[in-house]
């Protein structure tokens, strides 16, 4: 098991425990460096680097930025951020108001298959009303009793050409390759396994993304395949990229993977931390 967890949320967006929650339930799992990742905020990065401090473990300030990549929805993580740099977080904020847009959307599209008041019910699930994700209105749609659980919510309501789901357009991935950088931080391709996109498209996108500055990308991930930790570990070397690996905990019913449980990456893998946190591996 890996002594460390870069890709983790906490209730700042669309997961389940507080920035001090996960930190705790991080050291007990035995994990020496986490990086708290939430959605286009880092709002709760104060608070888990106190708690970090007093659990003598090293919290790595990070942020998942949606990105839209070619009509594909793509996510860059940002590790080793300034979390008050001016840039970082107006394009954050950027972010986050089409997010709310988005929202009062989802909510009339949702209306129209006779679910009502879906914005009020996510924004009750939501500790940061900054920061409305479809999880808070799967949440909502669960506790009204449209599906067991969030999973099942997704497939019905929320994914791609269900009822519930609206296009949007995020940041370009240029900007967020540039916010992160800005703040002194390295760009990451999340959970590259996760969108659905060919060989090729996918090798554009690890091109264009390297040349634009970008550091890595996640090889294991809570939802990737044995295989696809090969897969991505291999277009890691292919294309100088590093790799890094991150459970994307949101909670601990609601996750593929939960925090700091993460296996060892296939040999070989020229990892995010020997390069920028080498006294993690001593
Ligand atoms: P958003 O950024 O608001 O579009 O929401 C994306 C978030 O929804 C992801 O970060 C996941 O936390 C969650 N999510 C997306 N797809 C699924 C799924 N099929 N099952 C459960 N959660 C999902
Ligand atoms: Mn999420
Ligand atoms: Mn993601
Ligand atoms: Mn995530």
């Amino acid at each position: 098991m890996l002594p460390l967890d870069l890709h983790t949320h906490s209730t700042i967006s669309d997961g389940l425990l507080s920035p001090s929650d996960l930190v705790a339930r991080a050291a007990r799992h035995g994990v020496r460096a986490l990086a708290l990742t939430d959605h286009d905020d880092v709002g709760g990065i104060g608070e888990a680097s106190a708690t970090a401090r007093q659990f003598g473990i090293k919290l790595i300030p990070g942020v998942e930025i949606s990105v839209t990549w070619r009509n594909h929805t793509i996510h860059i993580v940002g590790l080793g951020i300034d979390p008050t740099n001016a840039a970082l977080l107006t394009g954050l904020e950027t972010v986050r108001s089409g997010r709310a847009e988005r929202a009062e959307r989802m909510a009339q599209s949702l209306a129209r298959v006779g679910i009502g008041s879906s914005l009020e019910g996510a924004l009750r699930h939501a500790r940061n009303p900054r920061l409305l994700s479809r999880t808070h209105f799967a949440r909502f749609l669960v506790e009204q009793g449209h599906a067991r659980d969030v999973k099942r919510v997704f497939n019905r309501f929320l994914a791609k050409g269900k009822p519930g789901y609206v296009s949007h357009r995020w940041a370009d991935l240029d900007s967020a390759a540039t916010w992160i950088r800005a703040a002194g931080g390295i760009a990451i391709i999340a959970h590259p396994g996760r969108y659905g996109i060919g060989k090729n498209l996918m090798r554009g996108l690890l091109a264009e993304f390297r040349d634009l500055g970008g550091s890595g990308i996640e090889v294991v991930t809570g939802n990737h395949t044995q295989a696809q930790f090969h897969e991505f570990a291999a277009l890691a070397r292919e294309f100088g990229l590093l790799a890094s690996a991150g459970s994307d905990f949101h909670g601990p019913e609601e996750s593929f993977m939960d925090v700091g449980r993460l296996p060892e990456l296939p040999p070989g893998c020229a990892t995010v931390w020997a390069r920028h946190w080498q006294e993690l591996i001593q």
